[in-house]
């Protein structure tokens, strides 16, 4: 027969600690399930799979499951980077969109002031948010990811010469805006330490950050400085990408690496944060990029790798709370 032991056996690969307190009367399992992040989908399959699970289990008849999640404000993910030049915007902007394809609502904030390139990547160019009553109303884009951009409150290259509480209230305004349905929002940052993470990590508080740097030594130690700030503000580092890592000929599809490979993945190792992933150096991600069409909307390979990215990112945000 099964005892309760054996239940919690059976529990633990499928739904690790999410299912809490299960209790065996009478062939009747009851049990807590911590559905916190998951869309209703996700939910509902976790439930079947454990009631497949537990039904398995000799003597077992009848499996209840009770459902409790924490109830979770907007949450902000940051994405950082040393210096400018790495990917950081490109891989912003692929994240947000392979979110959403993944069924989250979803939206992005280009907080970059020196350069900000969402509205390009985004393709939404020229659209500029419009104002109900002290409230910005974030621009839609064709890949169902509204979005506010530095870029679209100041004319291009003004909102360089701001410092300390003007970017800070301005990313305010990005971050306070009307964001209607949208739980979670990718903040582009600027590169570096400046103002502008200063202000997003004590007034917003973002759930983690995602770094990206190419695997030259020098990047990395401009993400290192970036990497401790949000570690000196107890912002959890999500994880680490490597970005430019591998250079695909067109021609002969030799691959090659002129900025070497595999620095940041050592160094995320060696920092003891988790490594999310390595975007090749690839015309094609450029090319998608300039003409704004994120690779992550399109089904082709250049988009597979932030795909996963985003998976990884994804499983984070989903993970039980501790
Ligand atoms: P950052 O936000 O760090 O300044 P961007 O995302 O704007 O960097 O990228 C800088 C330039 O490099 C852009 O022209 C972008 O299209 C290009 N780029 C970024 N990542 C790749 C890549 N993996 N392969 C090819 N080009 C890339």
């Amino acid at each position: 027969m099964t005892d309760i032991e054996a239940i919690r056996q059976a529990l633990e690969p499928v739904a690790g600690k999410r299912a809490a307190a299960p209790k065996l009367a009478e062939g009747r399992v009851s049990l807590i399930l911590d559905v916190t992040g998951l869309d209703s989908d996700r939910r509902a399959l976790l439930e079947a799979d454990i009631r497949r699970t537990l039904k398995a289990l000799p003597g077992v008849e009848e499996v209840r499951i009770a459902q409790t999640s924490e109830k979770q404000g907007r949450r902000l993910v940051a994405v950082g980077s040393g210096k400018g030049g790495v990917g950081k915007s490109t891989l912003a902007a692929n994240l947000a969109v392979a979110l959403r394809r993944g069924g989250r609502k979803v939206g992005l904030i280009d907080a970059d002031i020196y350069g900000p390139s969402q509205p390009r990547l985004m393709a939404a160019e020229g659209r500029r948010p419009k104002a109900e009553g002290q409230k910005l109303i974030p621009v839609p884009t064709d890949f169902g990811v509204p979005m506010l951009s530095m870029g679209q409150l100041v004319k291009p290259g003004q909102a360089v010469a701001w410092r300390g509480p003007m970017a800070g209230n301005a990313l305010a305004q990005l971050i306070d805006a009307d964001w209607g349905e949208i739980d979670l929002l990718i903040v582009d940052l600027p590169p570096g330490t400046g103002d502008v993470q200063l202000s997003m990590i004590q007034k917003h508080k973002p759930v983690g950050a995602v770094i990206i740097s190419t695997p030259q030594d020098l990047a990395l130690i401009d993400a290192t400085r970036a990497i401790d700030l949000f570690n000196q503000s107890n912002v959890p580092i999500i994880g680490i990408v490597e970005n430019m890592a591998g250079y695909a000929c067109p021609h002969c599809g030799e691959i090659s690496d002129p900025f070497g490979s595999g620095g940041a993945e050592a160094a995320a190792q060696a920092m003891g944060h988790p490594f999310l992933g390595r975007v090749p150096l690839d015309i094609a991600i450029r090319r998608a990029s300039d003409a704004g069409h994120p690779p992550a909307a399109l089904d082709g390979i250049e988009g597979d790798v932030f795909r996963e990215i985003a998976e990884r990112l994804g499983g984070w945000l989903d993970r039980p709370a501790a």
